[in-house]
């Protein structure tokens, strides 16, 4: 009867949500404990100078071996740490694996790289970030403007004159700063005056159509136009087929990554891309 039909069906979502709660739990204990298990790893996506084709450098993406599950994609595992506050520690190691990824680039004789880091905003909003950043930098003996940093226009949304306090600390050490994502934030231009950075990374959404759709070619154009004439560079997010390239370099971008060039690489095949063409 309906009242044992309930009852079944009560018993079958409960044990579903146990499920999901026993698989949640599980996930956070393993993220937990995913740098003392150095399950952490950095992939390197290269980044080309739209003029001449070379690689200028590369974007440092984090990959995380979940214990013999295979690999978790970041846009799950990103804002999980986020939430767990465990992205603070998590940016560090980030960052201080990449100082030390440019000083063995360095070592070989890829000389010129840069490197650009993905930050969050508890990163952002922490007051010791500019001095553990040059700390690094100095153990690592980089060249600060080797090591840039990327943030989001929703970062600045939180605590922005602590994020600003930040930006100004990080520039004056000679870091470069870029804002990913851009187009898909809010105050893009009351930021675009105020921050110091150098360029913007343009939204994968606004570059997938701009060979077929005129409004986003148009809007891309805009948006580079008015980059350059703030002194800023534009990077190219997921830039997949040569109709594409080509639609943003007869719109004078600046600089390209994505699959059609390469995708994010371990480092070994990263490092014998930037050998090959740089
Ligand atoms: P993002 O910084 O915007 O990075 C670009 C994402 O687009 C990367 O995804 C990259 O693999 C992907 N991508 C690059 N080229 C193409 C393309 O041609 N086509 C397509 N479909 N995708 C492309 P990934 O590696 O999964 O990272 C996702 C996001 O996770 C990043 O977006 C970034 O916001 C975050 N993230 C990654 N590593 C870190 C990190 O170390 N710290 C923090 N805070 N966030 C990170
Ligand atoms: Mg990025
Ligand atoms: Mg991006
Ligand atoms: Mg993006």
């Amino acid at each position: 009867d309906a009242k044992e039909k309930g009852r079944g069906r009560f018993r079958f979502y409960s044990a579903e949500l146990g499920a999901a709660v026993a698989a949640r739990l599980s996930l956070e204990r393993d993220l937990r404990a995913a740098q003392d298990n150095h399950e952490f790893e950095l992939y390197y996506q290269p980044k080309i100078d739209a003029r001449n084709g070379k690689v200028v450098g590369a974007e440092a993406l984090l990959r995380w071996h979940r214990g013999g599950q295979g690999m978790v994609s970041p846009a799950l595992f990103i804002p999980l740490a986020e939430q767990l506050e465990l992205i603070v520690q998590i940016g560090d190691w980030v960052i201080a694996q990449a100082c030390r990824q440019l000083q063995a680039w360095h070592a070989m004789g890829l000389t010129g790289m840069k490197l650009a880091v993905n930050l969050s905003v508890a990163q952002l909003n922490d007051a010791g970030l500019a001095v553990r950043v040059a700390d690094q930098i100095q153990r690592y003996g980089i060249g600060p403007d080797q090591l840039e940093l990327e943030i989001t226009e929703s970062m600045m949304m939180s605590d922005p004159e602590q994020a600003i306090a930040n930006l100004q600390a990080l520039r004056a050490l000679g870091v470069t700063l870029s804002i990913d994502d851009f187009g898909t934030g809010y105050s893009s231009m009351a930021y675009l005056k105020r921050l110091p950075v150098s360029a913007l990374k343009l939204d994968r959404s606004f570059i997938q159509n701009i060979d077929q759709d005129a409004t986003d070619a148009d809007l891309c154009a805009g948006v580079i136009a008015l980059a350059h004439m703030l002194g800023l560079q534009v990077v190219a997010e997921g830039v997949e087929t040569p109709a594409q390239r080509d639609a943003l370099l007869s719109r004078d971008c600046d600089y390209f990554q994505g699959y059609l060039f390469a995708r994010p690489l371990p480092v070994t095949q990263a490092t014998a891309y930037l050998q090959q063409a740089a």
